[in-house]
């Protein structure tokens, strides 16, 4: 410890960067669209400090000496439970540790009335580090498990953090119960504390700041009304120029107008998300599809043969062609699309070149009747089209 800080020092140190923590956790809840568990961790964080500063006054003999020990390891084994259970929900759990929170220090409490271990300093200090390490290093592992279907930065460091803070109590349980001089004294084990306490409430307000602008950037991304990306996010997604061997399609949907004016606008809303969706259905891992706008879609299809493009538009075209959609619950309409498809062997070119090889080659097949795909090979477009209905059974 530094010569500078005594004991007092430091617990009032590690008060201030709990009930700090808790106020900035608070701070963020508000600003948060999905603010779960928040409220759990700050009351965890406050629930902590009145406990440490009970301990703190009751050292210097200010309180009976049964009041603050029961008292504040009530706290103690509420608060870490709570921290869980609120952790466990801010990473995206639903089901609430109840029974965690209301057993263990109902548990304890009945145990210590029992007992008396609260009384005995190395007993109550044993039940709180013990019940600190469970559920911090539960918080870390709800936190890291989440990872993959909600995939933030801050959770690696917070998960860190978490396991981190509960190694230290280890540490401390195992000098505690076999009464072994410790590897650091327990003002240096409160300086760390107050140093993971800062950090674990700053990357849990960076993990809803990080989660609030994923959201953002999904609504930015994505067409509110088929859910799939909208153009600014296809164009993010496809390589920054042309890559050789792959393909752009346009897919327009035939007649559409008619579609909207004969059953209603709601109705070809309905109509483009089906085909979205069926057109979604069919692509493989690393191809990029989008709405374009209006009643166009386009689609990146990497590393296809001039062949393969055009089997695989083909395929959808197909696809879409079969489709029975159901508006209003009884009518049923069916649709086609229109595809053309840009295709090069060569990385030479710009993506403009090749929406317009794809438009050009779209508007053909709509001359040539519609529900047709029709191709162009970008460098030397537009004479290697393919002649009307050639791809179709
Ligand atoms: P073509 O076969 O030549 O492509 O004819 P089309 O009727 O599909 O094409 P046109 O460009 O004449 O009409 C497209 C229509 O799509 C016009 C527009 O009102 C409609 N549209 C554009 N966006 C939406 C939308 O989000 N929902 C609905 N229901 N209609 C839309
Ligand atoms: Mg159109
Ligand atoms: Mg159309």
């Amino acid at each position: 410890m530094h010569p500078a800080f005594d004991l007092a020092t430091v617990i009032l140190l590690h008060d201030t960067s709990l009930i700090a923590g808790a106020a900035a956790i608070l701070h963020s809840r508000r600003r948060s669209t999905r603010p779960m568990g928040l409220e759990r961790i700050a009351a965890a964080f406050i629930g902590l400090a009145i406990g440490a500063a009970l301990a703190a006054f009751g050292e210097q003999a200010a309180l009976p000496y049964w009041l603050w020990t029961y008292l504040s390891i009530f706290l103690g084994t509420v608060a870490y439970p709570l921290f869980w259970d609120g952790v466990r929900r801010l990473s995206g759990r639903r089901r609430s540790l109840y029974w965690i929170v209301v057993l263990v220090p109902a548990a304890w409490l009945l145990i210590g009335i029992v007992s008396g271990f609260p009384l005995v300093n190395e007993q109550r200090a044993s039940v709180f580090h013990l019940t600190a390490v469970i559920s911090l290093a539960a918080s870390a592992c709800e936190i890291w498990l989440d990872r993959l279907s909600e995939p933030l930065p801050a959770r690696r460091p917070l998960a860190a953090c978490l396991l981190i803070s509960a190694a230290i109590y280890a540490v401390r349980l195992v000098c505690i119960s076999l009464d072994i001089p410790s590897a650091f004294d327990f003002a240096t084990a409160f300086f760390l504390q107050i140093f993971f306490n800062f950090w674990i409430a700053l990357l849990i307000v960076t993990l809803v700041r990080e989660r609030g602008e994923a959201g953002l950037q999904l609504a930015a991304d994505t067409d509110t009304l088929t859910g799939v990306g909208n153009r600014r996010w296809f164009l993010g997604r496809i390589p920054a120029t042309p890559r050789a061997n792959s393909a752009l399609a346009i897919l327009d949907v035939d007649h559409f107008k008619q579609i909207n004016d004969r059953f209603g606008h709601p109705a070809g809303d309905q109509v483009l998300v089906s085909v979205a969706k069926a057109v979604r259905d069919e692509l493989r891992e690393g191809d990029v599809f989008a709405r374009y706008g209006g009643e166009e879609f386009v689609l990146f299809l990497p590393n296809v043969s001039e062949l393969e493009a055009g089997l695989v538009s083909e395929r959808l075209r197909k696809r879409v062609q079969a489709m029975s959609i159901v508006v209003d619950g009884s009518t049923t309409v069916r649709v086609t699309v229109s595809i053309g498809v840009a295709w090069s062997d060569e990385k030479d070119g710009t993506w403009d070149a090749w929406i317009k090889a794809a438009d050009t080659a779209c508007y053909e097949a709509k001359q040539g009747g519609r529900n047709l795909v029709r191709r162009h090979v970008v460098k030397d477009w537009p004479d290697r089209m393919l002649p009307a209905g050639s791809l179709q059974d």
